[in-house]
């Protein structure tokens, strides 16, 4: 059993002020597999005070100081390979590849790239007379989901180290072990007390209590639209800046001059990745309506390399989805497309064959799908793709941009020009092209209602920074 009832605040564990816990689940077992405490708004105001502590001296060190510590950091990390590894299976039902390929090391790629970034990031600069600075935004609250554990916890505290600015973490209660690591990873690595703090919780305490906290001077959120709403509203009160990562409904608009094999393993391994809970993933494919059969043929042909199955087997590439609550809003949304009409062209409802046991689903993909329809516009978060069909590139960029999110999209095609006028088209903001890897030094972050800000490399550093600037001082001497 994993039992952590402790927080990490100013540089120590621990106790909670309050006996509440939550139990923690193994997806794809339905087991307890240990506890965290329902952490407290004095717990809060702790970490809270913690952090403001430590601000003064940490914003002030230098950026080799900086660079030195999160690159500390990345060694510890290293270190914790098979820990990271482990937690992750377990609490997110991740398989053991997946959780070292793609959540071990998109964790370690922040640490090293905020490290990278500050060798050029300059603070100061002179422009027509006068000092501008970039300055450490203060004390910052961290507000993760489950989805990624190490990665969407790591993009934040990364930059926000970078930056200057100290921080207090609550990640998703649903998969907390991989942040109590990154803590301890902290620990070894040096991190000077206050700087990072951990509080555990639910989202109704300790969320709304950053949010609403006045001695918090930015939130960064990744999560859903309704939540990202609350902590808006709540910040507010203290006009308090808020960065929102938030859902998603992204197209790939596949060329007709593409192998369409080849195009359907694209969509394909990007629909499935992490059972389809990915903020990006792309869930609406737009094919040219004349190579409509082909495309389903080529899907219906590639999903089998991507099995699902027991996330302990090395074979497996989709586990389970992360919880009950999850398993039945995918299956809710498998029976909307059914009712809406789409054709049903792999999957269904229902677990696979074998997997009574844990929150596992099939891998659906649905054609003829009308773009007004609700699965082609809410986010389902599960491994459901809705084929959608066009005539010309006017109209794939048309259906592309009709959604109210705007977090990324995709361009499978061999024509420069072409894939160059989609790419520059769909609202969004991040535009991958055919099957082009991660880029930790791109930008990431929604347009529309996919959020505000942007995080990763450089431009994750600016959301965790002021701008000033100095007047009247003589130029080439930084205050
Ligand atoms: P969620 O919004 O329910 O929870 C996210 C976090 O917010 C959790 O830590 C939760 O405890 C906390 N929370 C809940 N209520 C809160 C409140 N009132 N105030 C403050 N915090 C609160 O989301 P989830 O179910 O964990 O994650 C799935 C959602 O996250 C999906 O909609 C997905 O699109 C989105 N997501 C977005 C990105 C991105 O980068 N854009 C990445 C991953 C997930």
């Amino acid at each position: 059993m994993r039992t952590h009832l402790q927080h990490f605040i100013n540089g120590e564990w621990v106790d909670s002020t309050g006996s509440e816990t939550i139990d923690v689940l193994n997806p794809a077992t339905e087991e307890v597999i240990g506890q965290i405490s329902n952490g407290t708004t004095e717990d809060l105001d702790k970490a809270v005070a913690a952090a403001r502590a430590a601000f003064p001296a940490f914003s002030r060190t230098t950026k080799e100081e900086r660079i030195e510590l999160l690159n500390r950091i990345a060694d510890e990390y290293e270190k914790r390979k098979d820990d990271i590894v482990e937690v992750i299976t377990e609490e997110l039902g991740a398989p053991l590849s997946i959780s070292e390929k793609v959540h071990y090391t998109l964790g370690l790629a922040h640490y090293r790239q905020a490290a990278k970034e500050l060798e050029t990031f300059e603070f100061t600069e002179t422009r027509g007379g006068k000092v501008i600075r970039k300055e450490a935004i203060g004390v910052s609250g961290l507000i993760t989901p489950w989805n990624f554990p190490t990665n969407q916890a790591s993009t934040k505290i990364a930059s926000a180290l970078a930056a200057g600015s100290t921080v207090v973490l609550k990640p998703s209660e649903l998969t907390p072990f991989a942040a109590i690591i990154l803590a301890e990873i902290f620990q070894a690595a040096g991190v000077p007390k206050g700087v990072f703090n951990l509080v555990n919780g639910n989202g109704e305490v300790v969320g709304n209590g950053i949010s609403s906290h006045p001695d918090i001077d930015f939130v960064s959120f990744t999560g859903s639209g309704p939540v990202g709403q609350k902590i808006t509203e709540n910040a507010a009160k203290h006009i308090k800046k808020v960065a929102l990562e938030l859902g998603g409904k992204s197209p790939m608009v596949i060329l007709d001059d593409y192998d369409t094999k080849k195009a359907a393993k694209i969509a394909v391994s990007a629909l499935v990745l992490n059972s389809g809970q990915v903020c990006s993933a792309a869930t609406r494919t737009l094919v040219p309506k004349s190579k409509l059969e082909e495309f389903t043929e080529a899907v219906k042909e590639v999903l089998p390399n991507f099995p699902v199955g027991d996330p302990q087997n090395e074979s497996s590439f989709m586990g389970p989805l992360v919880s009950e609550k999850q398993y039945n809003r995918v299956q809710g949304y498998i029976e909307k497309g059914l009712e809406e009409g789409a054709t049903l062209v792999v999957g269904g409802t229902g677990k696979p064959e074998g997997l009574d046991q844990g929150y596992y689903v099939k891998p659906t993909v649905f054609a003829n799908v009308k773009n007004d329809m609700v699965i082609a516009q809410e986010e389902i978060f599960g491994p459901v793709m809705s084929i959608i069909t066009y005539e010309d590139l006017d109209e794939a960029i048309e259906i592309a941009n009709d959604t109210v999110y705007g977090l990324a999209g995709y361009v499978v095609g061999e024509d420069e020009e072409k894939v160059e006028k989609v790419a520059s088209s769909i609202r969004a903001g991040l535009i991958t092209v055919n099957d082009a890897p991660f880029d930790f030094s791109a930008s990431f972050g929604g347009y529309k209602q996919s959020g505000i800000g942007r995080e990763w490399g450089v431009f994750g550093i600016e959301e965790y920074l002021e701008i000033k600037s100095v007047v009247g001082v003589r130029v080439g001497v930084p205050s």
